[in-house]
């Protein structure tokens, strides 16, 4: 790969809309955050990364559309299964479906990555079929004896999912809707695969979660949109779906879980909460930008005060290299670790830092590690105790 900026087009107009965006937080330049780098030496394209908001529909997108395969390739590194909360939040999403299912149902996962959430529904008793475009962890599924086609969902994948297994009872969807270049389009092929009286599962990160905890660095351009529940209520409209009940959950920092019906309107409790939200979606641009800006200013004290010490990470993950690129410029890492066989001996890809696994970090005895994977906090700290551990959000601090 090359080293250059790339001048994608700014996506001026709404992916759901079509209307005119504008512009909301501006990060600056930053490469594909999840190809990690085989070679230190490697020199990978930057492209803009940046948020603009559809005043139309309320959808806000990432300032550039990469596309799919670009993005999504067979070498995707992320595996779902590696966390023990993930696997936990499938379960605990798998049984929420289960009571709402009749006896034999059949699902499909869209974006069933390595069968996490497949396995936790055939726990429940449901038989899921799973869909993904990454090779890598769909080979992964099938191994664990999970049924999974290795594609997307467009015209002709939904003919062959329906000769070959029949309509679906229910269609699940986790923290995809988002990383889809066309979300409404998506959600009209879904209709061609569900049973008319089926239930369509989604979860989406929270566009007002995540700016209720500043975290831009859920900004990457593998996230082509961010939805509050006023703009999945559009989308899945357009669709021809309501919603009949939504929750919150943790996930990702705080996430929308919806429960959808074809041909229906959405629920008057739905209807009041969108309500409800249209001051804050209003304010949310604002509070973004200024908690991006105080971050930058406790990040260079940070930089200044380690200055001639050594400063490791932990969470080789997106999220990282946003951090890095859009405002940690003063802070230098020798290494970044990660439980993850598959990014173990890769590179971030800024600034060529290697990924290692935790026990390796820590051998290197570092003066403080910086928990990047902050949203895993509960899960990870406990692992580094005895060590000067700083989050950098929801505000860049230490963490005990
Ligand atoms: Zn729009």
């Amino acid at each position: 790969m090359k080293r250059g900026t790339i001048p994608a087009p700014v996506h001026a107009a709404c992916r759901a809309c079509g209307t005119a965006t504008r512009v909301i937080l501006d990060l600056g330049q930053s490469p594909i955050a999840n190809a990690l780098l085989i070679d230190p030496a490697m020199q990978p394209a930057t492209h803009r990364l940046g948020l603009s908001q559809c005043d139309t529909c309320g959808l806000v997108q990432n300032l550039v559309q990469l596309a799919t395969e670009t993005l999504f390739g067979g070498d995707y590194p992320y595996y779902s299964g590696v966390s023990q909360m993930v696997r936990q939040h499938f379960n605990d999403l798998a049984g929420e479906i289960a009571k709402r299912s009749p006896p034999g149902a059949i699902a499909l996962e869209i974006g069933s990555n390595d069968g996490t959430m497949q396995l936790a529904l055939a726990r429940h008793g449901i038989r899921c079929i799973g869909i993904d475009p990454a090779a890598g962890p769909v080979s992964l599924a099938t191994k664990a004896g999970c049924k999974a086609y290795c594609g997307i969902l467009d015209n002709q994948m939904a003919v062959r999912l329906t000769q070959e297994n029949g309509l679906f009872d229910i269609v699940t969807l986790s923290n995809v809707l988002a990383h889809v270049s066309e979300p409404v389009a998506l959600l009209k092929h879904i209709r061609d695969v569900l049973q008319t009286d089926g239930l369509l599962v989604i979860e989406v990160q929270s566009w007002l979660a995540l700016v209720g905890s500043g975290s831009f660095d859920m900004v990457y351009h593998e996230h082509h949109s961010h939805f509050s529940l006023s703009s999945l209520a559009w989308a899945l409209g357009q669709a021809g779906f309501g919603i009949q009940m939504v929750r919150n959950t943790a996930t990702q920092g705080g996430s929308l879980r919806v429960f959808c019906r074809m041909d229906a309107s959405h629920s008057p409790a739905v209807q009041d909460r969108i309500e409800a939200e249209r001051d804050d979606i209003s304010t949310a641009p604002a509070r973004l930008h200024a908690h991006f800006e105080a971050f930058k200013v406790s990040v260079r004290a940070f930089g200044k005060a380690m200055r001639g010490k050594s400063v490791a990470g932990y969470g080789a993950a997106a999220k990282t290299v946003t951090l890095l690129a859009s405002s940690m410029g003063d802070v230098t890492l020798t290494c970044v670790a990660d439980r993850a066989p598959s990014k173990i001996g890769r590179y971030l890809p800024i600034n060529g830092i290697p990924i290692v696994s935790p026990d390796a970090m820590l051998a290197t005895r570092p003066d403080a590690i910086i928990l990047f994977a902050w949203n895993l906090r509960d899960e990870i700290l406990p692992t580094l105790r005895g060590h000067d551990v700083w989050v950098p959000l929801p505000q860049f601090a230490r963490a005990s």
